[in-house]
């Protein structure tokens, strides 16, 4: 006999909060605020296992970004403490690429097609993945002008000679 699991969600509606929006960069917007609780059941009855993720959203672009703070918490946060708090929540990858970026920023080609793998993800993440990924193209551009541009002008002018 086989154990019969359902997942269930509700929503936690939370107070307007003030923030400037991560992704259209609208300031100080009454946004929605709301805690969503995953629960896992066995038997339609016994909670197994149950989640707490609590997300604001820009009324204007409708977009939703997790709050690594509860609902109580947004209330007391004014519109600059909640905008630093929701772009510390940076994703996953934004992180690993800046971070894998840097890494092989040495490398000129490798660390230029990183490079703009990582803008392209970051482009609108605030915070330190950013200015990483901006650090490492810049690395990454010196490092090919200075290893690269000379070997190939060694060849062209090998060629003409
Ligand atoms: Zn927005």
């Amino acid at each position: 006999m086989g154990i019969i699991l359902t997942l269930s969600s509700a929503r936690l509606p939370g107070p307007a909060v003030d923030f400037e929006c991560p992704s259209c960069g609208l300031g100080a917007v009454g946004g929605e605020s709301h805690t969503q609780v995953d629960t896992v059941r066995a038997f339609f009855l016994i909670p197994l296992w149950r989640h707490h993720n609590t997300y604001v959203v820009c009324p204007s672009c409708t977009r939703r970004f997790r709050a690594p703070a509860g609902l109580d918490e947004l209330s007391q946060l004014d519109a600059n403490e909640l905008t630093v708090l929701l772009g510390s929540g940076t994703s996953f990858n934004a992180k690993a690429y800046a971070l894998v970026a840097l890494a092989f920023c040495w490398a000129p080609l490798v660390g230029l097609v990183m490079r703009l793998v990582a803008t392209v993800i970051t482009r609108r993440v605030r915070g330190w993945p950013r200015t990483v990924s901006r650090i490492a193209l810049g690395v990454s551009i010196l490092m090919f002008v200075v290893l690269f541009v000379p070997t190939v002008a060694v060849s062209v002018i090998k060629l003409f000679m």
